[in-house]
């Protein structure tokens, strides 16, 4: 029988079992399990703890513009896939949700494979603490989800245990995600189209610019296909804001284009993703 689906100790590779409001491993390393009901797989000191993704704001400001339903297409899209993929399935399916940020995807992965009567266990993983908290506390006590604090670029997961992983907006480490999928495991990612947002940054930039569309093949998977998932959103005052806050462009915008973005008061906006759904080799 294969071992329970878990977090594995980020010291020494041992599978966690949780005792309590804490997760040990065979060896005798312990982690807290916070109240909201994540753990925290950071280790103080490496270099991934410098790193601590996204602050309590942006985290906050990302739910708001999520449950509000303008990526949900995409959202549905995507869970069809997965459960297009395992809804013929009677053994439990691992999921690996690499960078899940908050938790909106995550839930509706496992409800769309739940309601396709698929037996389902999923972990999250994201690096910022405050998203790992927002994630766990979608999932309540019982259900077959665990959240943590931990980096994709180091995950807390043994190798070959996931049957798939998704990647979504998130950082990419192929190898990770070779390590930890089974062979013929199925890994689906989410990319901005090259048009997506477009009106945004027409809104902010003098000069707008198409995103880079990376290339399909990685190393180690067979790229099975892309799914083109375009809509338009029509947003209102703080909305902009949220989203513009979300985007990479934020970051790299000056203090003009800053305040272009915040004297927005409506708009309507371009969203395009591609669904890239790979299997690993092998
Ligand atoms: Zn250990």
């Amino acid at each position: 029988m294969e071992p329970p689906f878990a977090f594995t100790c980020p010291v020494c590779g041992n599978p966690l079992t949780r005792q309590g409001s804490s997760f040990t491993c065979p060896k005798g390393h312990a982690f807290d399990r916070a109240k909201s009901g994540y753990v925290n797989l950071l280790l103080p000191g490496s270099k991934h703890a410098k790193l601590p993704g996204d602050n309590r704001q942006m985290v906050s400001a990302r739910r708001a513009f999520l449950e509000k339903g303008f990526y949900r297409p995409m959202a549905d899209e995507l869970s069809r896939e997965v459960v297009s993929a395992f809804g013929a399935e009677s053994r439990e399916i691992h999921l690996l949700d690499a960078g899940c940020g908050e938790g909106y995807y995550t839930r509706i992965l496992y409800d769309g494979l739940q309601k396709a009567g698929v037996d389902v266990s999923i972990l999250g993983v994201d690096i910022s603490k405050f998203a790992a908290e927002k994630a766990a506390k979608r999932f309540a006590e019982g259900e077959k989800a665990s959240v943590a604090a931990a980096s994709v670029f180091h995950l807390p997961v043994a190798d070959g245990s996931c049957d798939g992983l998704t990647t979504l907006f998130a950082p990419f480490c192929r190898e990770e995600f070779l390590r930890v999928l089974k062979p013929g495991g199925w890994m689906w990612e989410v990319i901005p189209g090259a048009r997506h947002l477009w009106q945004l940054k027409a809104a902010i930039y003098d000069r707008p610019y198409l995103n880079e569309v990376q290339d399909y093949p990685v190393e180690g998977f067979s790229f099975v296909g892309s799914t083109p998932v375009e809509g338009k959103i029509s947003l209102h005052g703080d909305e902009i804001e949220a989203l513009f806050q979300m985007t990479p462009y934020y970051y790299k915008t000056s203090a003009e284009g800053q305040a272009r973005a915040a004297a927005l008061t409506e708009l309507e906006t371009e969203t395009v993703f591609e669904i890239l759904c790979y299997r690993k080799e092998g």
